[in-house]
């Protein structure tokens, strides 16, 4: 059974200093990707030339603000087209952001990771998910990214052998929050078509925000199929993050701030970190440390986050 638990509130100088500086990273980056303010406004989407641009997270095309495209809803408009092609500029983007930076993207540069990361302050209990529960439905993002984003589209076609964009029209809890609800609050004639499908969306996102309230980033944990991309490249990115064995205590503090719920002094390189750094401001003996191609404590000690 899940256990309601309180979350730890009382934060180190350094902890809070670190969340500082990442709300305000992940508050410059959603209003970069989503700077296009008249939209809101006139309840209609920005289509100039950079929407032909991908952003590496999880931005939904329809955001009246939003600048760029969602590379998820690209894939699966180019997968259903009539020809049924493959995104290689997409599948491209995507892998040079993952060889780079791995998760941190989710970390801190996703809006709706932001929006998960506002909800999770609220101060009601939390959960904790049993271990096993946990374990299995992290798989769920795999299988959503392989079944309604790689396979759905090409495969389950109408007589013009046009597929649907299954994830973004189905289940896409963040095209929903900020592409859905504000063109249907400014635009009449959009009001007019809301349908069964649009209270079906709803209901997925009622569900992923009350969900994100009482388990931190749980969208990302068990649903995102962008996190499942990105998460296969976590191991070999560029950017890694180290533990030395040396000046760890074991005090576990590490784990106890992880919004991923990361075995952190064992699997801080595995596919669930998101990068976000919390482990690294929490621990009093500064054991963490995170870079590019460079393993900061190997002289203190060993790096033992290989495993996912
Ligand atoms: S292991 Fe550290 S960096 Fe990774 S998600 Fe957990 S707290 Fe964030
Ligand atoms: S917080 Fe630091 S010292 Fe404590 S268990 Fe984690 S890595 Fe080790």
């Amino acid at each position: 059974m899940p256990r309601m638990h309180r979350d730890r509130v009382t934060k180190t100088p350094r902890e809070r200093r670190h969340g500082r500086i990442r709300l305000t990273v992940q508050i410059m980056a959603a209003a970069v990707m989503n700077g296009y303010a008249a939209g809101f406004l006139r309840g209609k989407i920005y289509t100039g030339k950079s929407k032909a641009v991908c952003v590496p997270v999880l931005n939904c095309y329809s955001c009246p603000g939003a600048l760029g495209s969602c590379p998820i809803g690209s894939m699966q408009a180019v997968a259903g087209g009539g020809k049924h092609k493959f995104s290689f500029y997409v599948l491209g983007t995507l892998m040079l952001f993952g060889t780079v930076l791995g998760r941190l993207l989710c970390g801190f540069l996703c809006p709706f990771g932001l929006i998960q990361d506002l909800l999770y302050r609220i101060p009601l209990p939390k959960l904790s998910m049993p271990k096993a529960a946990d374990r299995l439905l992290r798989y769920l993002k795999y299988a959503v990214l392989v079944l309604l984003v790689l396979l759905l589209p090409v495969l389950a076609v109408n007589r013009f052998g046009i597929g649907d964009p299954w994830f973004c029209k189905y289940v896409c809890p963040a095209g929903t929050l900020e592409g859905g609800i504000p063109l249907i609050l400014r635009n009449e004639q959009l009001k007019n078509l809301a349908d069964t499908l649009f209270s079906w969306k709803l209901g997925i996102l009622a569900a992923v925000m009350t969900g994100a309230v009482f388990i931190s980033r749980c969208f990302c944990r068990y649903l995102c199929p962008l996190g499942a991309f990105y998460a296969l490249f976590n191991r070999f990115a560029l950017y890694q993050m180290h533990v030395s064995e040396q000046a760890c205590i074991g005090c576990g503090k590490c784990e106890q701030v992880c919004p991923m719920a990361v075995d952190v002094t064992k699997h801080i390189n595995g596919t669930e970190c998101i990068r976000c750094g919390k482990c690294k401001a929490a621990c009093p003996t500064q054991a963490i440390t995170s870079g590019f191609l460079r393993q900061p404590n190997q002289q203190k000690g060993t790096n033992h986050g290989t495993e996912s």
